[in-house]
């Protein structure tokens, strides 16, 4: 599959799945997919509407009510999910090319998100099969057992977002399948294809008919479908802000179990002593460009807001810039490209508007802040933008408050500790930060103190499959990944066994 002609060839059948088959749109609807380094399209979709949805939802819920899927055993269950963990490794590269040409991404970030999306399958593969099946209580009685069992919760709708598609699917399609559910995925519509993809290798995995289904289609239908479905028990959205307001909204109508995994607003606190040395001064430096432009900053946990100990400020941000504007743009499959473009028109004008809201509050440009110069490997009609610092920000500017979601750095500083944590936690979000110090003490002071899903120590952006992700504040509900991640798909269920039945003789007559 080294482009789209190849995807379309095999996408005869169309992109939704419902029922162990592939279909067009009920509408016969299709959407061109883009690749944002040239905004050409190299593949076509289905675009599904509500109607989609609808049989979708009812595939899974037959799948889930009268299939045998829920009742596998834990074992079986788990030897999927590491079959599929098997195949994402055989398809590495077509996947992580697919990846690449769909988000903008480079192919060596692809490769690793598909990496990272078996890890996902392996992590809760062997965390359903090290479990014990059911905590058993002491009800104070030899005449009675009662235990504690996990269930599935039924047909699980996920949304997910374009930034990294098919990593935020497997964090959720990994722990359903593991704990037993059925569900229907809406990717993004505009990055759908390597979830569409995974359907294929679910099923060549040995899935039965039904328990995975995927609509692709648009947010205001086919998402806003799935979120206030009756027949859907839970749903897990990974996305802005706007949008998984409007999901909570709608899934509160029929009390579903819902779990949020919204934006970020991600503090990079920089203290001076960690640059003492010029190892650390590189170091605090070279995490400070990854954690601000990676992705060209499309990163729900990027750290956009630079918080550095006035002393280090100037020396730090002029070394930042340097080395900003040095970062290589291109298409994300050419060779020695570093960074490719924003995903879309949409997403580089609001980075752009951003920008110019900053410059207007008062902000001072130390690099980019425009488009970059075409090349052969930057066609002029790519969504190409170049990495930005702002200098002198505060708290007044939207471009501090909001989420860009784009390259963009906004730099403020502080003098104290306490000035520094303030910092750091006045952001209505709450995904994840770090804090950069040679001072262990101080670091674990910080640390306690930061109101965020995730704290760094001297590094920037790692996460682990075993461990959970997510946000405070309006940085989302739930967790992702960890024990915490497979619990978001169950039921809990207490089951009460008098061995000894006798008449409660309550009411007298
Ligand atoms: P988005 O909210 O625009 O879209 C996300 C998904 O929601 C898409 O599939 C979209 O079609 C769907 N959607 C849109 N409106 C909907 C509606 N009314 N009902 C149901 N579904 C709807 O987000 P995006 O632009 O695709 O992704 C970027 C956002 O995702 C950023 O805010 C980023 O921080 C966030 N994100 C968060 C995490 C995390 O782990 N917390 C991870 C990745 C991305």
């Amino acid at each position: 599959m080294a482009d789209g002609t190849e995807l379309q060839a095999e996408r005869k059948r169309g992109t939704i799945h419902a029922g162990g088959e592939w279909h067009e749109a009920s509408s016969g609807g299709t959407r061109e997919i883009l690749d944002p380094a040239d905004a050409r399209p190299f593949a076509v979709v289905s675009e599904g509407d509500e109607k989609d949805a609808d049989l979708a939802v009812a595939a899974a819920r037959r799948a889930f009510d009268e299939g045998g899927w829920p009742h596998t055993p834990v074992a079986e269950r788990a030897a999927l999910l590491r079959r599929v963990a098997g195949l994402l490794v055989r398809d590495r590269e077509k996947l992580g090319l697919l990846e690449s040409r769909d988000a903008g991404k480079t192919v060596e970030e692809g490769r690793v998100d598909i990496d990272c999306v078996a890890d996902a399958f392996r992590y809760f593969a062997d965390l359903v099969a090290a479990e014990a099946p059911g905590r058993v209580v002491d009800a104070g009685s030899p005449d009675v057992h009662s235990v504690v069992v996990h269930e599935p919760v039924g047909v699980c709708a996920m949304i997910t977002p374009w930034n990294y598609p098919l990593l935020q699917a497997s964090w959720k399609i990994a722990p359903a399948l593991a704990a037993g559910n059925t569900f229907v995925i809406k990717p993004s519509e505009i990055t759908p294809l390597t979830t569409v993809a995974l359907i294929d290798l679910l099923i060549e995995a040995g899935l039965p008919a039904g328990v995975a289904n995927i609509v692709t289609g648009p947010g205001h239908t086919v998402g806003a479908r799935l979120a206030e479905h009756p027949d859907v028990d839970l749903v897990s959205f990974t996305g802005g802000l706007a949008s998984g307001t409007k999901v909570a909204r709608a899934a509160a109508v029929t009390v579903k179990k819902v779990a949020l995994e919204l934006g970020g607003k991600n503090p990079n606190v920089v203290f001076a002593d960690a640059c003492a040395t010029e190892e650390g001064f590189d170091t605090a430096v070279d995490q400070a460009l990854n954690a601000a432009f990676i992705h060209s900053g499309q990163v729900c946990s990027a750290g956009s807001r630079l918080i550095v100990e006035e002393p280090v400020r100037e020396r730090f941000v002029a070394e930042l810039a340097r080395r900003a504007e040095r970062i290589r743009l291109g298409r994300g499959t050419e060779d020695g490209v570093e960074c490719g473009p924003l995903v879309s028109e949409q997403q580089r004008a609001k980075t752009e508007e951003y920008v110019a809201s900053a410059l207007a509050e008062g902000a001072v440009l130390r690099c980019g802040g425009r488009r970059p110069e075409p090349s052969p490997q930057r066609p002029q009609s790519g969504y190409f933008y170049e990495p930005t610092v702002l200098d002198h920000c505060h708290r007044g500017m939207r471009v501090v408050r909001e989420e860009v979601f784009g390259p963009v750095l906004t730099v403020e500083t502080f003098r104290t500790e306490d000035e520094a944590v303030a910092l750091a936690n006045d952001t209505e979000y709450g995904l994840a930060g770090a804090v950069w110090t040679a001072d262990a003490g101080r670091a674990r002071r910080v640390a306690g103190r930061l109101r965020h899903g995730t704290v760094w120590i001297n590094d920037f952006h790692p996460y682990l499959p075993q461990a959970e992700w997510g946000g405070f504040g309006k940085s989302g509900t739930g967790r992702e990944l960890g024990p915490a991640g497979l619990a978001e798909y169950r039921e809990t269920k207490h089951v009460y066994q008098n061995l000894a039945p006798k008449p409660v003789r309550w009411f007298a007559g």
